[in-house]
């Protein structure tokens, strides 16, 4: 299936090789390009070993938003930062858990099992307290999910609040991706709403097979890193939810020591893609630990070019790229340790510069203003971003369309690109007018099991209200002698977030130079557009929170 509207059904061309002998416009009517060795000259910059992997909080990440920020004057645009500044710098909590603190017991009423840190249960710091101890009766509740939506209600008929929840890790085959995303994300919302206190997810023998429990084990001393409000409040949403554990299946059978149905009953029905009903297990558990909290502070970094319409200007379309990478890696095995994110995302933030020159050079301005954000900490949980939707520098319900820039694979020639969001709300349409316009086909989502559309920087903004799209590469090459696919999946096992992902891979510049245009494409159109974008209205995504 193509994606369908009234505008791209007949942009768009039929076969997967037509376009390869279509003549590409090097330049479109309007008379400006993006420029191959401009943004090979950003790319190499960003994602240079001098500036050590653009870690949240690092120096070479302030270097790289320093870049940006004077980028962003040399065009003349207009801060959009604090303070008349084009920098927004946030504060962050970065919070590590006390090793040797974590302890879970669980108390049958005649017996008590403790379970073994790092082997039979797992546990993050708290980004609230430095101290946490919780002990309350437990309640099993199912997959944990509520939606009327989906005729979901895992919490119908038990009462958990003051209690602990355990809830089964994933969610129930037959929801769709990006929605069931959405509603696994919301798990600890549903818990804490009905007055939970504490969070146990049981690792499934499903889950197993997508990530074994002994590679969650080995990430659990990474530390949590999560923004600080302007007052310096944590952002933590539910902190009367003071415990938490990830619990291996193979360890749970104590909590299940007084349960009207066993463990083995539960995992038998998962086996057969049944969904177990909520009951009270019977037992208490006490959950224990101590984190470690230090501040550090790191800059989104925001320009505004201002529309021509004297109305529409006082309306945004907000172009984002984050500047941030993973830094350095600490496996000293490897001879090169600098993680330098070339296409992760030095390529989206070179897009970013290069849209902005061509906006900034086009002979019309757009009639409605275009904000162009590098949001800082989108490794570390889309946390730049998530501030940027919190603190917004203009008023967000003015911002009409957020146009995404992450990881853009400039590795070949692509023929499509896949455009997430795009089935969502009215901005497919302008995705489809801007790609047929440079001879690029709209394909449907590839690995819809990844849920990308709940994974990169649009999506804060997605739940504030504002439409969204984010533009990958597609998995067609333009010529026959490359495989779109191949390439993708190559660099995604390969490459991504390794070392190796630098400027020395085959960067196709001229493939950006067509990615580049497209976005730039998509933001003119809807910046130039009669009505600002909107949700289609049996998108799951039109009325969040
Ligand atoms: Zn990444």
């Amino acid at each position: 299936m193509r994606i369908r509207t009234l505008m791209g059904a007949a942009l768009l061309s039929t076969g997967l090789f037509a376009c390869a002998e279509q003549a590409v416009p090097p330049v479109h009517a309007n008379n400006v390009s993006a420029d191959a060795q401009t943004l090979q000259a950003h790319l190499e910059f960003l994602a240079s070993d001098a500036l050590e992997g653009r870690d949240t909080g690092s120096r070479g990440h302030e270097i790289a938003a320093q870049y940006i920020g004077s980028n962003f004057k040399s065009l003349g645009l207009q801060p959009a930062g604090d303070d008349g500044t084009y920098y927004q710098r946030i504060k962050f909590r970065r919070s590590s858990l006390k090793e040797g603190s974590a302890s879970f017991v669980v108390d049958t009423g005649s017996e008590q099992f403790e379970l073994e840190f790092g082997k039979e249960f797992l546990t993050g710091p708290s980004a609230y307290a430095e101290q946490n101890e919780v002990t309350a009766p437990v309640v099993f509740v199912g997959y944990g999910l509520v939606s009327e939506e989906f005729g979901l209600n895992d919490y119908a008929n038990v009462d958990v609040d003051g209690k602990v929840v355990m809830m089964l890790s994933g969610r129930p085959a037959e929801l769709p991706s990006e929605e069931g995303a959405h509603l696994n994300s919301s798990k600890t919302k549903f818990a804490a709403e009905r007055g939970a206190v504490g969070v146990i997810t049981l690792h499934t023998p499903a889950r197993e097979k997508v990530r074994p429990f002994k590679v969650s084990a080995m990430y659990q001393r990474a530390p949590s890193v999560t923004w600080l409000s302007p007052d310096g409040a944590p952002n933590v949403a539910y902190k009367t939810i003071v415990g938490g554990a990830y619990i291996d299946y193979q360890a749970a059978e104590p909590l299940f020591a007084n349960a009207a149905i066993s463990l083995d009953e539960i995992l038998a029905q998962l086996a057969k893609e049944e969904q177990p009903k909520p009951f009270e297990l019977g037992v208490s558990v006490t959950m224990t630990r101590v984190s470690e909290h230090e501040e550090i502070s790191s800059p989104n970094v925001a320009a505004i070019l201002p529309g021509s319409d004297p109305e529409l200007k006082n309306e945004y379309v907000l172009y984002t790229a984050h500047s941030d990478h993973i830094g350095m890696t600490q496996d000293l095995s490897q001879d090169d340790h600098i993680n330098n994110g070339a296409m992760d995302n030095a390529s989206g933030v070179s897009v970013l510069l290069e849209t902005a020159r061509m906006f900034v050079e086009a002979a019309e301005r757009p009639k409605r203003s275009i904000i162009f954000l590098s949001v800082t900490a989108e490794e570390r949980g889309l946390l730049g971003a998530d501030y940027f939707a919190h603190f917004p520098t203009v008023p967000l319900q003015q911002i009409v369309a957020n146009v995404n820039l992450d990881m853009p694979v400039l590795l070949y020639d692509f023929a499509d690109v896949i455009a997430f969001g795009s089935t969502h709300s009215t901005l497919g349409e302008s995705v489809a007018e801007a790609a047929g316009q440079y001879g690029i086909e709209l394909s449907e989502d590839p690995m819809p099991e990844q849920a990308i559309f709940t994974r990169s920087d649009h999506y804060p903004f997605v739940k504030k209200g504002v439409p969204a799209v984010f533009l990958m590469t597609g998995f067609t090459a333009k010529g026959e002698d490359e495989n779109g696919g191949e390439i993708w999946g190559e660099f995604f096992a390969e490459h991504y977030h390794r070392p190796s992902d630098q400027p020395s891979l085959p960067i196709n510049y001229e493939a950006g130079v067509v990615f580049t245009n497209i976005n730039y494409e998509i933001g003119k159109t809807i910046a130039n557009a009669a009505e600002r974008p909107r949700w289609l209205a049996d998108s799951f995504f039109a009325d969040l929170d």
